[in-house]
């Protein structure tokens, strides 16, 4: 029989700026053993990467006795608890040390956090009644529903908030932002249901935001209601925080996202370039991922190990649909589109690794690809589930469009296998690959199956190009970097800074020398260059990323190599890199008296939004 009471839960987080989050638990409970537990496998990030370790101070009490626990010797995530007779409610606190999404002027719960709940059980039947405290005068954003009369989104200091009961996979599927400067924009107010921009910022100017950055990020929600005709939610809030101390962020929720960029994020357009699909991809998973997901993706506890086969659908066409939705909603325009997918398929194109594993391995094996060491990571494949899928469903779009004489696109099949059920509220409806199959030749009879397992599960030793050749381009190599690509190298961040000569020499290099990656039978491969060496010295100068750059330049069309000092750990050593084709950037280039489909999928379904005006400086 599913439990009626629900559990009680109230975080406080007035230590935030400390690093420390502090819970109460009231389970109702009855007399006899007891197993609770922490989330292990955390939905979205495709691993087993819950908190457990740093969850400390944990006390369970009732009718004000303490109760002894003992950890599981093998699943580290429960707790074992004897109830004594005659008790009905088990207290328990908890803190948890938080390593990531929190600064002095802001914080982020996710609730997985501060969980505690019976073991065993599907997390959808254990009902919850989450409440909160925040420091004094933070502001509050998140799709839970308030409940009572209280101010609101900026509760009155020492106050708690308390919010309508759920179930625990919805809690731990609604996070909290909070913070000192926080501001609540509503978007689209036509469109229904509600949705919300609520941003948080270390300093009190950036959580304004740019008007024109709000016009665009209201188009996207029109344009998502175009595109999937559809919703899956009663409210949604995209949670932005701005801050180079709460770190980088993009986690997907049924009702909500958590964003997290830099302070400067979306400052000016190089900024806002960088994070131009964040919050369209995260938004998109609202529909793929949330709604639909893979039959191997959902299980019923968050302790069931999760599989990853199909992430391929999930971040594969979320990848795909955020850039396309960016485009239409102005967060980027079509030039930009096409220069960052020159980028995407080339780096795939000059992924060797491909040649011994299957896109479908860097899904299986999702949950040991993410992060890590960047050293040959070309030769192992990363994620790339993500960016080959975007190439497939660019493929399946432009053909559909092929086969269809434009008629019909990939927004039909997005109506019919992501919009299932019309409105649905929270739901979660997992699918199979022969779903998937049918429902693309529902759009146009097609031999789908064979079209997905050729590129997904066989060995593929080149990038799929033909969207972009159906859509009236070609990927082409040219000696300067797209405008794009130098526009992204003013703003900072991971994609600035060192000199991009990944498709010359075949190296990825930072501004001080020092080697992060090697292209695995490239020319800097075969001079014997290894990752972690550090460049001293380019043909007889100091290195700099000028001096590579010279080096490149001048000898290219000779016989001369490219000469270089190398720092190996404590020694140095000689190399010659025999490479002779100068500058190599990725740029597509449209290919004349061909259907121009690529254009017309990134034009936007409906009429934009303008940016009012710019305020003047001391209008608020
Ligand atoms: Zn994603």
């Amino acid at each position: 029989m599913a439990q009626q009471t629900p559990i009680q839960i109230t975080a406080d987080l007035s230590d935030a700026p400390r690093k420390l989050y502090h819970a109460e638990v009231d389970l109702p409970v009855s007399a006899g053993p007891l197993t609770l537990t922490t989330p292990q496998w955390i939905p979205g990030t495709h691993q087993p990467a819950g908190p457990a370790q740093w969850i400390t101070g944990v006390v369970f009490t009732a009718n004000g006795q303490s109760i002894p626990w003992r950890r599981d010797d093998v699943d580290l995530y429960e707790f074992h608890i004897m109830i004594p007779q005659g008790v009905t409610t088990l207290h328990a606190h908890l803190d948890c040390i938080v390593t990531a999404r929190v600064s002095q002027k802001l914080a982020v719960l996710e609730w997985e956090k501060l969980l505690l709940y019976p073991a065993n059980t599907p997390v959808r039947d254990i009902p919850i009644q989450p409440s909160l405290k925040v420091p004094p005068g933070w502001g509050i954003g998140t799709a839970l529903t308030p409940v009572g009369s209280g101010p609101y989104p900026v509760p009155a200091a020492g106050s708690t908030t308390r919010f309508a009961a759920t179930n625990v996979e919805q809690l731990e599927d609604s996070p909290v932002i909070t913070g000192e400067y926080f501001h609540e924009f509503p978007l689209a107010p036509t469109i229904t249901p509600k949705h919300y921009l609520d941003v948080a910022s270390d300093y009190p100017e950036d959580s304004k935001m740019r008007p024109a950055t709000l016009a665009e990020v209201a188009n996207l929600v029109r344009e998502a209601d175009a595109l999937y005709g559809s919703h899956h939610y009663h409210v949604y809030h995209f949670l932005l925080t701005l801050s180079d101390v709460a770190g980088g962020e993009g986690l997907e929720h049924g009702q909500s996202s958590d964003n997290g960029v830099g302070e400067k994020g979306y400052a000016n357009d190089a900024h806002q370039l960088r994070e131009a699909d964040l919050l369209s991809h995260e938004f998109t998973h609202s529909w793929n991922g949330k709604y639909r997901r893979p039959v191997g993706l959902y299980q019923p506890d968050f302790a069931t190990p999760q599989q990853g086969a199909m992430l391929w659908v999930y971040e594969g066409m979320t990848e795909y649909l955020g850039n396309v939705l960016a485009a239409r909603s102005g967060l980027k325009n079509q030039a930009q589109y096409r220069d960052i997918l020159a980028r995407t398929a080339a780096g795939l194109d000059y992924t060797p690794g491909r040649t011994w594993r299957p896109t479908e391995d860097t899904a299986v094996a999702a949950s040991i690809l993410r992060g890590g060491n960047p050293a040959w990571a070309n030769w192992k494949r990363g994620q790339d589930y993500y960016f080959e899928g975007e190439l497939l469903w660019l493929d399946a779009d432009t053909l559909i469009r092929k086969l269809t004489k434009n008629k019909k696109s990939l927004n039909d099949f997005e109506k019919i296998f992501l919009g299932k059920g019309g409105n649905t509220g929270s739901l979660i409806v997992p699918y199979t690959f022969g779903e998937l199959v049918q429902d693309l030749n529902e759009v146009v009879p097609y031999d789908w199956a064979t079209f997905l397992h050729d590129r997904v599960d066989k060995i593929n030793p080149r990038a799929d190009m033909a969207g972009i050749e159906q859509g009236g381009y070609k990927l082409v190599y040219k000696d300067k970097p797209n405008a794009s690509e130098r526009m992204l190298a003013t703003a900072g961040g991971h994609r600035s800074g060192g000199v991009d000569c990944w498709f010359s020499i075949g190296l990825r290099i930072g501004n001080d020398g020092n080697i992060a990656d090697v292209r695995w039978n490239g020319p800097a491969d075969r001079a014997q260059l290894a990752p972690g060496e550090k460049i001293i010295a380019v043909d007889g100068q100091i290195f700099s990323s000028d001096a590579l750059r010279d080096a490149i330049r001048k000898a290219k069309g000779t016989t001369e190599p490219i000469h270089l000092i190398v720092q190996a750990d404590s020694f140095v050593h000689n190399a010659e890199i025999d490479y002779h084709d100068g500058e190599r950037y990725p740029a597509l280039e449209r290919v004349a008296g061909t259907p121009d489909y690529l254009d017309d999928i990134t034009k936007p379904l409906t009429v934009p939004e303008k940016a009012p005006a710019e305020p003047k400086k001391d209008e608020e």
